[in-house]
């Protein structure tokens, strides 16, 4: 039985300070992937800059994308669909991010079909799920986790072609985060709910843990129970963090 890889994932979402070339490619080249022997890196920046970053072959960093279409090709109007970005240079996808199922209504039915394209294309999925902080208070963390995970993920996923990434809405851009213990109490629930779907491969998938992840905290949350890395948003922006987090895993 494959154990699950250690995963450090940037969120670069559409920030201005980062969108162009000439700065993405600065802070690419900053980003340090030998601080971590064991651990894939993988940089998610705005669809316009995927291509840029790919072609920079930075040694060891893998290039994502923030969201695709369920489509392939056709009439969809300021749409990209899995295989452009797998054309582009593209890894993986994060699929499902609470900012898009908050701004777009995208359902966990509509993250399930995204899902199956990026497997079409050979792609990985990078499947987010997560509770809001009305949920948290209401105690319904596990039920909206296990369900978001159930409904997200498809029938074929396996550990190559899926990661999944345990996202508390309210710990997102807030400086706050989980306890170590709730974020261990919740990663071991998805693991047992993926080995209870898929079998022993269920012990290989990938869990990362994002919200409010930065230097300080990154060793701590990382190697918290059935934690296997971090999907990191702001503190991706600045190469110096960012390589603070990677050096977790040192
Ligand atoms: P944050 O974002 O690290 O800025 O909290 C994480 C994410 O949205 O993936």
């Amino acid at each position: 039985m494959k154990s699950a890889k250690n995963i450090v994932a940037g969120n670069w979402k559409m920030n201005g300070l980062v969108a162009s070339l000439e700065e993405i490619e600065a802070l690419a080249t900053l980003i340090d992937t030998s601080a971590a022997a064991d651990c894939d890196v993988i940089v998610c920046p705005p669809y316009t800059l995927v291509c840029s970053l790919a072609a920079m072959k930075k040694q060891k960093i893998l290039v994502g994308a923030q969201d695709c279409h369920v489509a392939v090709s056709g009439a969809h109007t300021g749409d990209i669909s899995a295989l452009m970005l797998k054309d582009a240079g593209a890894s993986h996808i994060i699929v499902g991010h609470s900012e898009r199922r908050a701004d777009h209504g995208e359902t966990s039915a509509l993250v399930h079909a995204k899902a199956t394209a990026i497997y079409i294309e050979g792609l990985k999925a990078i499947i987010c799920i997560g509770e809001t902080e009305a949920e948290r208070d209401n105690n319904q963390t596990e039920e909206v986790v296990l369900g978001q995970l159930k409904e997200s993920v498809p029938d074929d996923a396996t550990p190559e072609n899926t990661v999944i990434a345990y996202e508390p809405v309210w710990a997102i851009g807030t400086g706050k985060t989980p306890t170590v213990e709730d974020v261990a109490e919740i990663h071991t629930a998805i693991r047992k709910a993926l080995i209870n779907r898929f079998g022993d491969v269920g012990a290989g998938f990938s869990l990362l843990y994002g919200g409010s992840v930065k230097p300080s905290n990154a060793k701590e949350l990382m190697t918290a129970k059935n934690v296997n890395g971090a999907l990191v948003g702001g503190a991706s922006l600045k190469a110096s963090d960012f390589n603070g987090i990677i050096e977790a895993y040192r």
